[in-house]
């Protein structure tokens, strides 16, 4: 069951980034604020659907009222993208097996190795590229957990064959789609049965909130999750929730001109002597390079840049630059030098010329 599409007056079905704009509003009525007000609420006069803070706040529902329908789906919000991850993965039985990417966010791969080594369950990493394998890896797995671009590598599966095959296999499909978020990529609408979000990053967008978030058109799984969600507690809070429907107002501009920007810039950088290799889909506003004068000299780029800021995570208005092998759990499989660009919404040219500059500083290869 997908959300309905509100639609205008004469019944057009409002464009997603229309639906950015105007859903989880109160209804048009005279003297009604034009925002869903800030509810702290621990509790609620019986009687009602929601009796208790912890399983339910109108605040939370006006984000996820958006949520869901750009997704096409109902959405349920956590108090991080993680605490979203974890409610994913506790559905899966003990002693199943998870195909999970070999790249994928640090955070997931740690928590799978960790169920791992409790015994809960068994993982079987896959290239996520390779379609025929991810498929074949899923006939002996309860769920296979992609992520599309991945971090940092920024490979792109065919998640319209992977969830296919996958699903003819018996196992579930979660996507993990922070990266690419709604706009760019529904993955409900290419067959996967749990969309996960860190709403922390483009969601919310400004980098000043911790919020996650699962979508899925299956009341089964909704149920499940929602259960869940009330009994371990992992519930988002009310000011973070206002903070994200109020940074997803603006998501359709933001994406647009940090994606330009990121397309601008992966052209440009994959000219410039000190960059032995750029990796950039074609879409999005996530770009890694590689510093051909090795991790050093990457280390050094993240020091001598002015504008962009030196500081992991991803997704708002301002950019960021980070060696991501700085970090002991990256895969080694990630190269030493790899520095990941999350593009922002600034001018590009202020961009390009602190980034170029900085580069221009480095040591020769
Ligand atoms: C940040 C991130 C997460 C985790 O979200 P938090 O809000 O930091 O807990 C999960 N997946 C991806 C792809 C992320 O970028």
């Amino acid at each position: 069951m997908s959300a309905d599409v509100p639609s205008t007056s004469d019944g057009r079905r409002l464009a997603p980034a229309t639906r950015t704009v105007s859903l989880g509003r109160p209804a048009h009525e005279p003297d009604a604020p034009l925002n869903t007000p800030l509810t702290p609420a621990s509790t609620y006069v019986a009687g009602g659907d929601v009796e208790y803070g912890r399983y339910g706040n109108p605040t939370w529902t006006a984000f996820e009222e958006v949520l869901g329908s750009l997704e096409g789906g109902r959405a349920l919000t956590y108090s991080s993208g993680m605490a979203a991850v974890t409610a994913v993965l506790d559905l899966v039985a003990v002693g199943e097996t998870i195909v999970v990417p070999v790249h994928a966010y640090q955070g997931v791969l740690h928590q799978l190795g960790d169920r791992e080594r409790r015994g809960l369950l068994r993982v079987h990493t896959v290239d996520i590229t390779d379609t025929a394998a991810v498929v074949q890896a899923c006939e002996d797995a309860a769920l296979v957990w992609l992520e599309s671009p991945t971090n940092p590598m920024l490979e792109v599966a065919d998640l319209a064959a992977v969830a296919a095959g996958a699903t003819s296999a018996g196992a579930r499909v979660v996507v993990d789609n922070t990266f690419a978020t709604p706009l760019l990529q529904q993955p409900l609408e290419l067959g996967a049965d749990v969309v996960v979000h860190a709403a922390t990053k483009y969601l919310a967008g400004h980098s000043d909130v911790m919020l996650g978030a699962l979508v899925t058109r299956d009341d089964a799984t909704f149920t499940a999750m929602d259960e869940h969600r009330r009994s371990r507690g992992a519930v988002p809070g009310v000011l973070e929730s206002w903070l994200a429907a109020r940074g997803v107002r603006t998501l359709h501009v933001r994406l647009e001109r940090a994606q330009a920007n990121a397309a601008e810039l992966a052209v440009r950088l994959a000219d410039h002597p000190a960059v032995s290799h750029v990796r950039y889909p074609d879409w999005g506003a996530m770009v890694a390079i590689e510093v051909a004068a090795g991790p050093m000299a990457a280390d050094l780029l993240t020091r001598s840049t002015a504008l962009w800021v030196h500081a992991t995570s991803l997704g708002g208005v301002e950019s960021l630059l980070e060696r991501r092998r700085r970090w002991k759990g990256e895969p080694d499989t990630v190269p030493e030098a790899l520095v990941r660009l999350s593009v922002g919404i600034e001018d590009v040219e202020d961009l390009w010329a602190d980034l170029a500059s900085a580069l221009a500083s480095l040591p020769s290869p």
